[in-house]
């Protein structure tokens, strides 16, 4: 098994702790405690960390060294069986979640868009944004992302070789092109971050949706008519791995003529949806961060709530559509852009 990708003399020699110093959701006397703690991690130790992270994902993004603080994390609490959620939780999931062995040669072309294991999105791949484009989806070529909110990082050095073994023999070895466009904001997360770090090798180019989007917009630009609306958008704990995808969006919502309302829980400071402790049975702080999120929303006169991800949408968004925000998909802010 190879070892997270980790250097402890970058934490030796760390000044600002900002893995931990940045946490919402642990809170540290001085940067002292945080070193204490980020020591005992380092060093195999137990630590109050392991038992408090909300696996927000976010120390991955505040790391300036990209030291992979987060999945060092997971490896610890695997170690030590201290399991976010509890186990029959945990038990029903890996069942569900599971390879079926049901997956077929499908011929596809590009451009090849990844749905994960979410046949109900892939309606979203629609109109001019996605033309001629081949979806795949199912459960064998899920990303197994999920697995860092569980301590499971076994399962992802299991299943993830097999998934990406399944995409290029059932799809992309006939295909015309050797780019994945992830729909799943996870999925790239996986098969970028996540197999640089877990030393798993991706034969494929992972295209991310915003990259796709955004190239598309350039194409398609005589037929967007701006929207001229306010959006608040809920960045989901998987972009922590690719922050530099958070940039194109801007780009997308500029050609699209919205405007990315400021919130005090947004880009690095963006809260957890509250669907990670609700599935972890955290649900007083589940409660609480979905009320902080919609109280933060309602105060920027946004119209739009804006997702990347299905499980934020999920969450919270029948809570926004109650108190009066339009909760939308990315893909189809766009395509209303483009009058579809
Ligand atoms: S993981 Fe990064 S931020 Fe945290 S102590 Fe190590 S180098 Fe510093
Ligand atoms: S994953 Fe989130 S909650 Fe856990 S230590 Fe990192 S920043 Fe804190």
């Amino acid at each position: 098994m190879k070892p997270v990708v980790f250097d402890p003399d970058l934490c030796a020699g760390c000044a600002t702790i900002d893995c931990l110093m940045k946490c919402q959701y642990v809170d540290f006397k001085d940067i002292d405690d945080a070193r204490t703690e980020k020591l005992n991690i380092n060093e195999g130790r137990d630590s109050r960390v392991l038992h408090e992270c909300l696996t927000c994902y976010a120390c991955q993004e505040y790391c300036p060294d990209h030291n992979n603080p987060f999945y060092l994390l997971v490896e610890r609490q695997e170690e030590k069986g201290l399991l976010p959620a509890p186990r029959p939780i945990l038990e029903e999931q890996l069942r569900m979640m599971a390879p079926r062995g049901r997956i077929e040669r499908k011929m596809v072309s590009a451009p090849v868009v990844d749905m994960c294991a979410f046949p109900m999105l892939t309606g979203c791949v629609r109109g001019s944004l996605f033309e001629n484009a081949s979806t795949i989806v199912g459960t064998d070529i899920f990303c197994n992302i999920m697995w860092l909110h569980f301590a499971k990082n076994s399962v992802i050095r299991e299943r993830v070789p097999k998934a990406i073994d399944n995409i290029m023999a059932f799809y992309l070895k006939d295909a015309n092109t050797n780019e994945l466009v992830c729909f799943h904001d996870e999925c790239y997360g996986t098969y970028t971050s996540v197999a640089k770090a877990y030393g798993i090798s991706v034969p494929f180019k992972p295209i991310h949706l915003f990259d796709y989007i955004n190239r598309r917009l350039d194409v398609l630009a005589d037929r967007i008519k701006p929207l001229n609306q306010k959006i608040a958008y809920q960045r989901p704990c998987s972009n922590r791995l690719s922050p530099e995808t958070d940039q194109t969006l801007d780009e997308i919502f500029k050609k699209i003529g919205v405007e990315r309302v400021p919130r005090k829980y947004d880009r690095q400071n963006a809260l957890c949806c509250g669907g990670v402790p609700r599935a972890q049975q955290r649900d007083e702080l589940a409660d609480e961060l979905v009320e902080k999120n919609l109280t933060d929303m309602l105060s920027t006169g946004a119209a739009y709530c804006v997702f990347n991800c299905p499980f934020c949408m999920a969450t919270l968004g029948m809570e926004v559509a109650e108190r009066g925000l339009m909760p939308i998909l990315v893909s189809d802010l766009v395509q209303l852009a483009l009058g579809e």
